[in-house]
């Protein structure tokens, strides 16, 4: 059995005080909950602070990005080292912004991955088509080459432990979710594609969250389907009260 994971991309909001008070109050509604694995991704310069307040708790905690290299003359990024030494668990690799207005690819995606992995930190590789790719039926082609591109040259092994968050551009921060068959859909050929890269046991232990306008009101019939096992969360995830409520989606 997958245990679900649901995680929380706060984005470029909250302070470092803003976020404390935030994951105080989460973790009030969610403290006794043991079977979900819940994340929250802070911006840098909330993380110390964070770390802090999620110590001793069941809220693990991610960076919204990294560089790959360990060290170097790379001005205003942020080593994988460094996350690790300040407490961060995960880290979100790739997000459909990320792509979208700094110039990622699947390429620097992949040196990401395999620079948090050697870091020790667990990686949610991000995928997703926009809406003239799901127009034009080029959702499988876009994610499968995401897939495949970000996936390179990792072992089964590797690939067992990782998380990969299936989001469509066209449903994040729109209100606009993928139905819970379409999101289904995707996530099935993720794993398929992963399957036929590595091997079916490492396919079947791979977590595959969906993201994109998330809240308590579609929560659970995502979740029912077979092949979502968790949620990457934005707008819902900057209130307690709305990200507790995804956390006990049951
Ligand atoms: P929303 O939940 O605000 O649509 O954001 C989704 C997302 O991009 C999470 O990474």
């Amino acid at each position: 059995m997958r245990k679900p994971i649901i995680a929380g991309n706060w984005k470029m909001y909250k302070t470092a005080g803003e976020g404390v008070i935030l994951v105080q109050e989460l973790n009030a509604l969610t403290n006794a909950v043991n079977d979900v694995e819940i994340v929250v991704c802070p911006p840098f310069t909330a993380l110390p602070a964070i770390a802090a307040a999620v110590a001793g708790t069941n809220i693990g905690l991610g960076a919204q990005n990294m560089h790959w290299e360990e060290k170097g003359a790379f001005t205003g990024e942020i080593a994988p080292g460094m996350l690790k030494d300040i407490g961060c668990t995960h880290v979100i690799i790739g997000h459909s912004e990320r792509r979208q207005y700094f110039a990622e690819t699947d390429q620097t995606v992949n040196n990401k991955l395999k620079a948090a992995l050697k870091a020790g930190l667990k990686p949610i590789m991000c995928v997703g088509e926009t809406l003239i790719d799901r127009e034009a039926n080029a959702t499988k082609r876009v994610v499968g080459a995401q897939v495949k591109g970000g996936l390179d040259g990792l072992s089964g092994q590797q690939v067992a432990g990782l998380v990969i968050a299936y989001e469509p551009i066209w449903a994040i921060g729109t209100g606009r979710t993928a139905s819970a068959e379409d999101a289904n859909e995707v996530c099935a050929f993720i794993r398929r594609t992963v399957a036929e890269m590595f091997d079916q046991p490492s396919a079947e232990s791979l977590r595959i969250q969906y993201g994109g306008s998330v809240k308590p009101d579609n929560v659970a019939e995502l979740m029912a389907k077979p092949d979502i096992d968790g949620a990457l969360v934005g707008g819902a995830s900057l209130e307690a009260e709305s990200f507790s409520k995804l956390v006990k989606f049951k």
